[in-house]
């Protein structure tokens, strides 16, 4: 499998905060990736950083053999990577519609934009039945689409999931976990952030651990929710 994202000794700061400490990963053109990890261990960090909002200190990042670390977010998009948020943030005043019109600013072909509609509404049959509706009056698992559906318009090829089971009921999350398979296997390849360790081991091809801004553990997804240590630290025993 060709390689698609690559993370070489990557390290991030907030200020003097040292968030990331020498991360190094990779994603392959069809993977489900997931990064797990505990409570502020840096996940979030690495996305932003991987999608342009952080700017890595050190280290290089490349995305289908192109340097894209350094790179402002908007250029990043245009690569074709985009960014699902942890919160959703989507515009609430706005309708579902104006959201997913907004998801495909960057482009100019009409065609394709329609058709990358309608492969929305036909992961997300629900956005359709709601398209005049205002996002903020949807509910959480509603908007949770919205966003997936919004990030989706930019026909990335690489689509970077943040927490997207956050303050979702048990069977939303299973709804919403199918769907991201789904989404992968019509050829989006996707690296996932996830707290629901379970959930996500479930459906990745591969994981890595991450503490405290470092890589401790990575390995095939299976084998590493086989894994005692796996188990007992995030998986509830
Ligand atoms: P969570 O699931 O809680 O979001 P996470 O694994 O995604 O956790 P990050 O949000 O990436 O973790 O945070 C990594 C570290 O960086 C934490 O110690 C956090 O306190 C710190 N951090 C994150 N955002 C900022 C910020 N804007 N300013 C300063 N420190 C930050």
């Amino acid at each position: 499998m060709a390689i698609m994202l690559k993370m070489d000794d990557i390290n991030v700061f907030y200020g003097a905060i040292h968030a990331i400490k020498g991360i190094s990963l990779e994603v392959d053109q069809g993977e489900i990736v997931t990064l797990i990890g505990a409570n502020g261990a840096g996940k979030s960090t690495t996305l932003r950083t991987v999608s342009g909002l952080l700017k890595p200190k050190t280290g290089t990042i490349s995305f289908e053999d192109k340097t894209i670390s350094g790179q402002p977010a908007h250029k990043i998009v245009e690569y074709g990577i985009s960014q699902v948020p942890e919160g959703r943030r989507i515009f609430a005043n706005m309708t579902v519609m104006e959201n997913l019109e907004l998801g495909a600013y960057i482009r100019t072909d009409k065609n394709g934009i329609k058709s990358d509609l309608e492969r929305v509404f036909k992961h997300f049959p629900r956005l359709a039945e709601r398209k005049k509706q205002e996002a903020g009056t949807l509910s959480g698992g509603e908007q949770q689409m919205l966003a997936m559906g919004r990030a989706l318009m930019s026909s990335p090829r690489l689509l970077l999931l943040d927490e997207p089971s956050m303050g979702l009921a048990p069977l939303l999350i299973k709804e919403i976990f199918e769907i991201i398979k789904d989404i992968n296997k019509a050829g989006t390849t996707i690296l996932l952030v996830e707290q629901n360790a379970n959930m996500a081991l479930s459906i990745a091809n591969r994981a890595y651990v991450l503490e405290t801004g470092k890589i401790t553990l990575s390995g095939d997804a299976k084998e590493l929710s086989a894994s005692e240590d796996v188990r007992k630290a995030y998986l509830g025993g």
